[in-house]
């Protein structure tokens, strides 16, 4: 498999370190507000990877963090912290505002057919490995503590490594460019260097003790700390936004640099933004579209409601690396996409192959090609849309077999039927959502009637109090049962819209 690394600037033929053993760190959500559409889009180009390594049978271990310490992040001008700021809004403690929204982001990816990570780490519960790295790196001589925040000698850093390699920044720019800025930030040596521990201010409710007096981990720290802890000083790959790149994946270069003698690891992947008629999809633009939003049409810029499903393909006809334009036309079509592809699948499993017309072997090769060709999209740095675009001339083969134009043969249904199952679904993770709702409530149906028998059988031998229990219980559910003349039973679900 080929990936492109961001930090040599070029396509690499992959190779874990310890195969079949496969160490990914992903940079995860900040648990203080509703997941949005950029949050999506890092989520399932991650899970493309994992899903995709997976297939090619190595054995990954994905760690994906959440953020919830609270941290100034790079804007320090709005002066207090953003998960402590929701909390003083909505009348919470901290740390229920973390557990509301990794919960609200969970029931998100989920819905979205995100895999979960194999950990989740959080940052509140590595703090001791964290105040461990902070202490290896003043023992190594590149941390100073001031008035009990610890910060990273950058400018030391420099003359020593390429603080700015994998964002392609010179540090002589970077201190130019921040040498106005030391206003209000004068504490430290360099307006570069930045935050290893930060002292709690008196109103700073999340605090913990350390060496250095309380306070709490800087932005960057909790990666490297975590990343080292699950998958070694040196991983494989290392994802995330690209708008992490600089300072936060520069910066944990730097700390694994120091604390390990080595960078973190070996492949850096990222990718690109979303955009809003060209510009950045952002909360500060007031173009940031949350992902609820998609799912029930509830936004200005939507013209409908938009399924998972429908997201989620989208998001895979654009490559990870290439800016994604939001637009109501792209959802649309992607919506009619999915739906030709699923139509597809039902037509073939439905097909029946000819194995005797010249046409039909002339298909088998048609259709091994076309299973070549999807792969080595994938393989070339997971090009999802033209792994998509050859997916739906395995779409158009089926139609022709379908109008009785082009019949295929039975190894080449067996072909695109193995492209249905491998590839839609398990690496690209799209399903039917049509069919899914229809085989839930084909579920419910199924299990309302298994418990009504109970109940028939349980009234049949006069145990009254078993019948009215399940009738009870069942109301509460919103499912009210009524027994008619006739002797049978019929039930009704509650009403959802
Ligand atoms: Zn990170």
């Amino acid at each position: 498999m080929i990936i492109y690394n961001t930090l040599t600037r070029r396509k690499e033929l992959f190779e874990p370190l310890h195969p079949p053993y496969v160490g990914m760190y992903v940079c995860g959500p900040t648990v203080y507000g509703d997941p949005h559409l950029g949050h999506a889009r890092s989520a399932i180009s991650f899970d493309i990877l994992f899903r995709y390594l997976l297939e090619r049978g190595y054995k990954v271990r994905y760690v994906r963090n959440i953020t919830d310490v609270g941290h100034l992040e790079n804007d320090a001008d709005e002066g207090e912290d953003k998960l402590l700021k929701k909390a003083r809004l909505e009348a919470l403690e901290p740390m229920e505002v973390a557990k509301i929204y990794t919960d609200r982001y969970h029931d998100m990816m989920d819905a979205l057919n995100v895999r979960r990570p194999s950990i989740e780490p959080t940052a509140s519960g590595h703090i001791m490995e964290q105040i461990e790295m902070v202490q290896q790196i003043i023992d190594a001589g590149y941390g100073y503590v001031i008035n009990g925040s610890v910060y990273f000698d950058v400018v030391k850093y420099s003359t020593q490594h390429h603080y700015g390699a994998l964002s392609g920044r010179e540090i002589d720019k970077l201190l130019a460019a921040t040498r106005d800025n030391l206003e209000g930030q004068d504490e430290k040596r360099n307006a570069v260097d930045f935050a290893l521990w930060k002292r709690a201010q008196p109103e700073h409710i999340m605090r913990w003790r350390s060496p250095w007096g309380e306070g709490f981990p800087g932005w960057h720290l909790e990666c490297s700390a975590m990343g080292r802890k699950y998958l070694g000083e040196q991983f494989d790959i290392h994802g995330g936004g690209m708008d992490l790149q600089f300072p936060h994946h520069e910066s944990e270069i730097a700390q694994s640099q120091i604390a390990n003698g080595h960078p973190p690891c070996r492949y850096w992947m990222h990718n690109n933004m979303i955009t809003v008629n060209g510009q950045k999809m952002g909360k500060s633009l007031g173009n940031s579209i949350m992902l609820e939003a998609f799912f029930t049409g509830g936004h200005p810029l939507l013209a409908q409601a938009y399924s998972p499903m429908t997201v989620r393909f989208f998001i895979l006809q654009a490559h990870y690396r290439s800016t994604l334009d939001f637009s109501n036309d792209a959802l649309q079509a992607a919506e009619k996409g999915l739906r030709r592809l699923f139509d597809a699948a039902k037509t073939l499993a439905s097909l029946t192959p000819d194995d005797h017309s010249a046409v039909a072997n002339k298909n088998a090769a048609l259709a091994d090609t076309l299973v070549e060709k999807v792969y080595a999209a994938l393989d070339d740095d997971l090009n999802t849309p033209v792994a998509m675009a050859h997916l739906f001339d395995a779409v158009r083969l089926i139609n022709a077999a379908h109008d009785g134009k082009e019949p295929l043969s039975t190894a080449a249904a067996a072909a695109l039927r193995g492209l249905f199952d491998d590839v839609v679904t398990q690496i690209l993770g799209l399903r039917d959502d049509r069919q899914a709702s229809a085989a839930a409530a084909n579920v419910i149906d199924g299990v309302i009637r298994l418990v009504l028998d109970l109940r028939a059988v349980a009234k049949a031998s006069r145990d009254f109090a078993a019948s009215d229990r399940i009738r009870d219980e069942l109301l509460k559910l919103g499912v009210s049962v009524k027994d008619t003349k006739e002797g049978t039973t019929e039930y009704t679900l509650p009403v959802t819209d």
